[in-house]
């Protein structure tokens, strides 16, 4: 990179720089304009973004007899008590007006044979609210619509192929950014300075072994605003998906609740089905239920294959056509044979604790999307409700911008933070890390694996010597000393050892990076079985 690049990169930041390229960062980019601003993507944009891979579409009550009312009154009896009514409601309120915006920038969602918008169903909305593209490709039409729009405002500036690492503060303000070239951990990082930095970098599924989201899915925002001291929500809400196809991928192909919904089973490797056990809907149980069942029993050695041979057998690849060439590009033709699957990590209903207007805990810092906490879902997400929250989140953050006076120049910046020394990612850590955050933090939880977890967490936060490895230790402490802590069992979050809700826990958690130190040297004077260690 030439030096001229760098001092254009660092002096021309226009005070706004939005970090990641989905549906949050690139939506709040273009309601900005023509304000200047600098969105700053690891991935190329389009790649690596969980937006793309939606298949459902966005919940939005815009049907005729439908409500925002009675779409907040579902999400609030799914998110197991934890949900801010009034946010819930807020969203569902603007749902309409954001699917307008998006039909501006050319996204083309289905319509009926009058023009009206079509709706689809999906689990647990009482009418019918999706909003999809050509059935399943509602995340691959918005993300190519808004990239257009993107390349065709001149005051968007695209910075592809860096990955932001730090934040710089000032006396409890954001002040800038540190970011450095993907791809080579040696590589000198650089300094944005910037008045306001918003965070749109996604999800955490990528730290679990088995996860439905791309690798740029690992936290990153959320630890670097942990590392800047700004308050935690939730972390400890994660929502497993039953069913990702194992056939050996990474990130691994879902196989859609839609099958279930057709007949298809789930069965262990003796043909039993064990979801009949478990819960009077069996397979149509609500989603962590399937998804601990799934998990128990592979845990218990038996394995777990959806089977679609009688409800589907011939029609499968016609109705399926994607889950069918994920099975039949790894040798398994679903037609004829079960196919194995296990739970995946999905969605993170925690993040960074943002208020009505996207506004983190630190000055100049705001967040939105998956990465961003809004109490929108409590302790369970409901179906659809992810990107709705992400396109709502990313106007208010435009307007909130918008109407601040950041006239001040940002300052430039020397260095950043941390040492810009930087060794490769050790990849066998980061696989223990995935690996533990499967086994020890997943679907079923119980005290002494989650202590396990939370010690091993934070000795490698401590001592990573990869800062991009150190960030993935900081989210995965935050979200395993948080479900420490929380000593029952609640939507998403299921503890063995406490497997019932209890009524006096009925709050959302708010935390620190510190607060979550604390909890693993608190563990430290606890006699356990010692913590794995994970540095290569
Ligand atoms: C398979 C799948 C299906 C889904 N289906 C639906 C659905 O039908 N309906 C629904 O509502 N939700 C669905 N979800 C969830 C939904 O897609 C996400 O919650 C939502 O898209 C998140 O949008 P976002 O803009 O916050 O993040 P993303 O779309 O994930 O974008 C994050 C961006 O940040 C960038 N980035 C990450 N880290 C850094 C860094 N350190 N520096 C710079 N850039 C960075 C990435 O490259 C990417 O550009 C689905 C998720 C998955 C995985």
């Amino acid at each position: 990179m030439s030096d001229s690049f760098e001092a254009n990169l660092i002096r021309n930041t226009g005070n706004v720089v939005i970090v990641g390229g989905g549906l949050a960062g690139l939506f709040c980019a273009l309601k900005l304009a023509p304000r200047p601003v600098t969105v700053i993507s690891a991935a190329p944009l389009g790649q690596g973004a969980s937006t793309a891979w939606a298949q459902g579409g966005i919940a939005a009550a815009v049907a005729e007899g439908d409500s925002a009312e009675a779409h907040a009154a579902d999400t609030i009896a799914v998110g197991a008590g934890l949900v801010d009514e009034t946010i819930a409601l807020g969203i569902a309120r603007e749902a309409g007006a954001r699917v307008h915006d998006l039909l501006r920038y050319g996204v083309p969602f289905d319509r009926d044979l009058e023009g009206r918008l079509a709706v689809g169903r999906e689990a647990a909305h009482s009418a019918r609210r999706i909003v999809h593209v050509r059935g399943d490709m509602a995340g691959k039409a918005i993300m190519s619509a808004l990239i257009e729009a993107v390349r065709a405002t001149p005051s968007i500036r695209v910075i592809e192929g860096f990955a932001a690492e730090a934040l710089l503060t000032d006396d409890g303000a954001v002040t800038g950014l540190q970011i450095r070239k993907i791809g080579d951990a040696t590589a000198k990082p650089l300094t944005i300075a910037s008045r306001a930095v918003v965070l749109a970098t996604g999800g955490i599924g990528h730290l679990y072994a088995v996860t439905t989201n791309p690798a740029e899915a690992s936290g990153p925002g959320l630890a670097i605003a942990a590392r800047a001291g700004a308050v935690i929500a939730d972390p400890e809400f994660v929502q497993f998906h039953p069913t990702a196809i194992m056939v050996g991928r990474d990130p691994a192909p879902l196989a859609t609740e839609a099958l279930r919904g057709e007949g298809a089973t789930l069965i262990n490797d003796k043909g039993e089905r064990f979801m009949l056990a478990r819960h009077p809907l069996a397979e149509l149980a609500p989603r962590d239920i399937v998804a601990r069942g799934v998990f128990a029993e592979i845990a218990a050695g038996h394995g777990a294959f959806l089977d679609a041979r009688e409800a589907l057998g011939a029609h499968f690849a016609a109705k399926f056509p994607t889950v069918h060439a994920s099975c039949m590009a790894a040798g398994i033709d679903p037609a004829k044979q079960p196919i194995p699957v296990a739970p995946a990590a999905h969605y993170h209903m925690g993040g960074i604790a943002v208020d009505a207007h996207g506004r983190t805990s630190l000055r100049g810092l705001w967040a939105g999307g998956e990465v961003s906490s809004t109490g929108a879902h409590g302790a369970n997400r409901l179906a659809s409700n992810s990107l709705l929250e992400a396109v709502v989140y990313a106007g208010r953050i435009a307007e909130d911008i918008e109407g601040q006076a950041l006239a001040a120049p940002a300052r430039l910046l020397p260095d950043g933070p941390m040492s810009p020394r930087n060794g490769p990612m050790p990849a066998l850590s980061e696989r223990s890390l995935r690996t533990m955050m499967a086994s020890h933090v997943g679907v079923i939880r119980d005290r002494e694996q989650l202590a396990e977890a939370v010690r091993s967490f934070a000795a490698l936060e401590r001592d990573a010597g990869n800062i991009a490895l150190r960030n993935m230790a900081a989210t995965a402490l935050l979200v395993a000393s948080s479900a420490w802590a929380r000593r029952e069992s609640r939507g998403a979050h299921y503890r063995k050892d406490y497997p019932a809700e209890r009524p006096e826990l009925r709050h959302r958690t708010m935390t620190t990076l510190i607060a979550a130190r604390e909890i693993a040297t608190s563990l430290d004077r606890v006699p356990l079985r010692s913590p794995q260690p994970m540095i290569a």
